[in-house]
């Protein structure tokens, strides 16, 4: 099944590149078929008596021929979806160094809280007098958040950090039509090395893009902002520290000239880690940003589970966030419901949000205390800052060699001339047990290699990713192309078409020729 063109063997490896195999497994790493391909329509893995015959209820609908599943044996149905999921690399099963996605680690306490029976089998549709401490668990989060990011308002409900986006610039859409500005304030500012679900919401929602150049340095000139501004400005969409690593020093100005031309200032908040307890959002001007609950403050994301996106807003948008939301009465604290309360737009979403990542989010900043976060953003800038030392003299960076935020930025200067690409580099960290870091993101920087560590690795856990990387980038300077042009030699699966895989995927199994006559 595996189709090794391996590597040519040197002395002293055993070969493993070439070696196939009768099972097309590479040893305890087992080739996953499809349940489809090992299953037999004809068996199954459970003995029930024969049903009796009842009369349908389904009028015409019954179902008259065969659905074509499959029968698997208790064990082999286990397996299946065991070894699937070992397929998955996560954050538990090494260093993930995926800039600009903060893979931390999820302590095992916040795991124990959101399983807690009062948080894990709460329901929607409870009513709301039986759900309490659940509501009062929200309210805390929020307040955590407001203090956090020293923003008076917060919505809760938005699932993921793009759904934040949303929330945040669909607030300031509802203010600009309160102010009946809505036919001239349109445009939105986007820098160009913005995350591209920057663009992607403001124009969702019918916004037009500017698209504002970064200074030669990578940050954002408020001269060019307010070039660009007028009483066409909707609102400027920024994200601070940057996708480059770097913090947007002018922020207050940039913020200042966007005000002054009656427009808001929407901060992408992903990047939040770096500065948690170091600086607050609202003192910087912002008037919405969203926070992604599953960067900053740990909970799983990335395959091992959803995301959550709240977003803070300032006294100007406060009255147009989205229901529900909880308010302090004396009674306790209640959940805003109706949009009619305020200048709401509405619902974004259907319920509250994602319980369990507020559990697990409130369980990280309650373990830590405020010096605890402070801490770690400030570990999690250390860390990095390690990695650009330990890396500066071998691979170049695009804006020099000066400290960076929570995430190292390279480019590919240093490749240039020996024939590696940062393709064939992050395919070779595969071989080396390494999940690559994030490539050719961001845009404005040629063969972009953005690598994010997060405070939650050891010094010896950065050594050893340091060494192995500098082995690397020793073996492309000096030639040894072969390890890089067919690698991964070591995975499963070689190369492959990522892109036809994005743009043509195959989502339907379609069985071959005996089976389909079978299952007839
Ligand atoms: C991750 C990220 C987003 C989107 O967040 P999701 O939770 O994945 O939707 C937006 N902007 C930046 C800079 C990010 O890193």
């Amino acid at each position: 099944m595996l189709n090794n063109q391996g590597r040519p063997t040197q002395a002293g490896e055993a070969g493993a590149a070439t070696h196939n195999t009768f099972t097309g497994n590479r040893g305890l790493q087992i080739e996953e078929a499809l349940l489809f391909e090992v299953g037999r329509a004809e068996t199954t893995g459970v003995d029930f008596p024969a049903p009796p015959a009842v009369k349908s209820r389904l009028g015409g609908l019954a179902r008259d021929a065969a659905i074509g599943l499959v029968g698997l044996s208790e064990p082999e149905t286990m397996r299946h979806y065991v070894r699937l999921s070992q397929k998955n690399y996560g954050i538990d099963s090494g260093l993930f160094p995926l800039g600009s996605c903060t893979m931390k680690h999820n302590p095992r306490l916040n795991e124990k809280m959101a399983r807690l029976p009062g948080f894990g089998d709460v329901h929607p549709l409870q009513p709301l007098s039986t759900v309490k401490g659940a509501l009062e668990l929200m309210e805390e989060l929020g307040r955590w958040l407001k203090v956090l990011t020293g923003m008076p308002a917060v919505a809760l409900s938005t699932k993921a950090g793009a759904h934040g986006e949303l929330c945040g610039m669909m607030a300031i859409k509802a203010a600009i039509a309160a102010r009946g500005e809505q036919d001239t304030r349109t445009v939105v500012l986007v820098p160009d090395s913005a995350h591209g679900t920057n663009p992607a919401t403001a124009a969702l929602i019918g916004f037009t893009i500017k698209t504002v150049p970064a200074r030669a340095d990578g940050t954002v000139d408020p001269a060019a902002v307010a070039a660009l501004t007028g009483p066409d400005t909707a609102a400027i969409m920024l994200t601070n520290p940057n996708t480059c690593g770097l913090f947007e020093k002018d922020v207050v100005a940039i913020a200042e000239a966007v005000h002054a031309a009656g427009g808001y200032f929407y901060c992408d908040g992903a990047n939040f880690n770096a500065i948690v307890g170091k600086a607050r959002p609202g003192e910087l001007g912002v008037d919405a940003m969203h926070i992604n609950l599953h960067k900053t403050f740990s909970t799983p994301h990335g395959g091992g589970g959803p995301g959550a996106g709240p977003v803070v807003l300032s006294e100007r948008l406060a009255a147009f966030a989205p229901v529900p939301y909880t308010v302090v009465t004396a009674d306790g604290v209640r959940l805003v419901e109706d949009a009619a309360e305020n200048g709401s737009f509405g619902r974004i979403t259907a319920f509250h949000g994602q319980m369990g990542m507020y559990v697990r989010a409130l369980s990280f900043m309650l373990s830590h205390g405020a010096d605890g976060l402070r801490q770690a953003s400030e570990d999690a800038v250390l860390n990095a800052n390690y990695i650009r030392a330990g890396l500066s003299d071998l691979m170049s960076q695009p804006f020099g060699d000066r400290a960076c935020m929570h995430e190292v930025l390279f480019d590919d200067s240093w490749l240039k001339d020996t024939g590696v690409t940062t393709l064939d580099f992050a395919k070779a960290m595969i071989d080396e047990g390494y999940h690559p870091m994030t490539m050719y993101f961001p845009l404005v920087v040629h063969g972009a290699m953005l690598i994010e560590p997060t405070e939650s690795e050891s010094k010896a856990s950065l050594d050893l990713f340091i060494m192995t990387l500098r082995d690397l980038a020793f073996a492309a300077k000096r030639g040894d192309s072969e390890r890089f042009s067919g690698a991964p030699y070591l995975a499963p699966r070689r190369r492959l078409d990522e892109t036809r895989a994005a743009r043509a995927p195959v989502l339907r199994w379609t069985p071959p020729k005996p089976l389909s006559l079978a299952a007839e």
